[in-house]
């Protein structure tokens, strides 16, 4: 029996998860960030990646055949020569970027996902403005960072990682209009998620028992990861996450680019990952109601029967998906008295929104919807996935599983079998 690792480098912390050649997990390790403040991230990260080796038992640990990482999308950083950071990352919502943004619009070709204050490419432009710059050698994302550590080759990344960056996916190379720039420093070479990079230093193997022939393959974004676990694979399949926003991925062979919607496309081997976030969904559920009384009220539902309340459920005025209005307002009334009924209306009208997505991608040419895998804490909702799936028409599963680290062990898995 071979191991494969797949590690989740998280907003909340990392994790890693040890699956066997048919997909299942033989072990699961977590590394939770601290609440207290950080200085220094990129050690932290680094501890992180060897305590959650460590955590791994030393039988599985010979046997592991590939691992392969994700971080979350945009965390970037600059190294030396030697890989040694020069400066602290830049983190995914980090919005430093948007004294450059001007200058982005200038150079990249209209709606393209690097005009936004967040994109990798917003943060390298700002970060050659510090003094530390002259010190950089190469442009990690936070990903490419970590697996450098293990297999000790800079710079590669992949292609979910360097969307972002303004890497072409379509074309597998960097675009003429970002050589351009001439940025004075050296972007990662970028190969598809999940393929093999090569073997674990010798070090690392020696002081963990892992294997010397042991892969280390390209990572991707913690979002994809999520989606890779969820089981979707085929072009109309899609994965709603229902947590404190809605947020829609639909698989296609239609690559779909929006920027009105704020809609993108990444590039999943032949197909095309699409989608959208809305600012409805959990939170608004949050600010009315306990998960206890989400739980018992959602119980009491008849949802078979199609609620007459029309609302669209937002926390404050303003949606870009599938509405694109910055000021458009919340609606939540009228409210009935009797709060399963008020729930009712609020469950019902966020499955329409949702519904509406898919509608809104398939108007764009997506591939015609076909299964519905959910994600979130609304998953568990049974009331709420018969509610939508009323207004889907399509079957509407759970996930086979949600975590990133599951879904990033599957691409080392694919990267080696393959
Ligand atoms: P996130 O990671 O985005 O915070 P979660 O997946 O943890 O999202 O989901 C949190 C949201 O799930 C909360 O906003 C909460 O209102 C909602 N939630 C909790 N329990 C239920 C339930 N039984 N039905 C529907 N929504 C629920």
């Amino acid at each position: 029996m071979n191991f494969y690792l797949g590690i989740d480098f998280g907003t909340s912390g990392a994790r890693a998860v040890v699956i066997d050649d048919a997909a299942c997990i033989q072990a699961e390790a977590r590394y939770p960030w601290g609440n207290s403040h950080v200085s220094d991230w990129v050690t932290d990260w680094q501890t992180a990646l060897l305590t959650l080796l460590a955590k791994i038992s030393e039988e599985l640990r010979r046997k592991i055949k590939a691992i392969a990482i994700n971080g979350t999308s945009s965390t970037v950083l600059l190294v030396d020569a030697v890989g040694k950071p020069v400066d602290a990352p830049l983190f995914y919502n980090d919005g430093r970027g948007l004294t450059v943004i001007e200058k982005l619009r200038s150079i990249a070709p209209a709606n393209h996902p690097v005009i936004s204050a967040t994109s990798s490419l917003a943060k390298l432009l700002w970060m050659s403005q510090q003094p530390t710059f002259t010190e950089a050698r190469y442009f990690l994302h936070q990903a490419d960072w970590l697996a450098f550590l293990l297999h000790g080759e800079l710079a590669i990344s992949d292609y979910h990682n360097a969307l972002k960056l303004g890497y072409d996916v379509e074309e597998l190379k960097y675009p003429k209009w970002l050589e351009n720039l001439q940025i004075p420093i050296q972007l990662p070479k970028v190969l598809p998620p999940g393929s093999p990079i090569r073997e674990l230093r010798p070090k690392i193997a020696a002081n963990f028992g892992l294997p010397n022939d042991c892969l280390v393959c390209t990572g991707t974004t913690d979002s994809i990861a999520a989606f890779v676990a969820s089981g979707a694979k085929l072009p109309g399949e899609a994965v709603t996450s229902l947590g404190s926003t809605l947020v829609i991925k639909l698989l296609s062979r239609t690559r779909i680019e929006n920027s009105q919607y704020g809609i993108y496309s990444h590039r999943l081997g032949d197909l095309w990952l699409t989608g959208g976030a809305s600012n409805t969904g959990g939170a608004v559920l949050k600010y009315f109601f306990t998960d206890v009384e989400l739980e018992s009220f959602s119980r009491q539902i008849d949802a078979s029967k199609a609620s007459e309340l029309d609302y669209y459920p937002l926390l404050q005025a303003g949606d870009r998906f599938p509405i694109n209005d910055p000021h458009l307002p919340p609606r939540l009334t009228p409210r009935p008295d009797d709060p399963v009924e008020f729930l009712h209306g609020l469950l019902e009208s966020i499955a329409r929104i949702e519904s509406q997505g898919y509608k809104l991608l398939q108007l764009m040419q997506a591939d015609p919807l076909s299964r519905v895998y959910t994600a979130g804490k609304g998953a568990a909702n049974q009331t709420w996935t018969t509610i939508r799936q009323r207004y889907l028409k399509v079957p509407v599963v759970s996930s086979v599983n949600t975590e990133a680290a599951y879904g990033t062990a599957l691409l080392a898995m694919r990267g080696v079998k393959n």
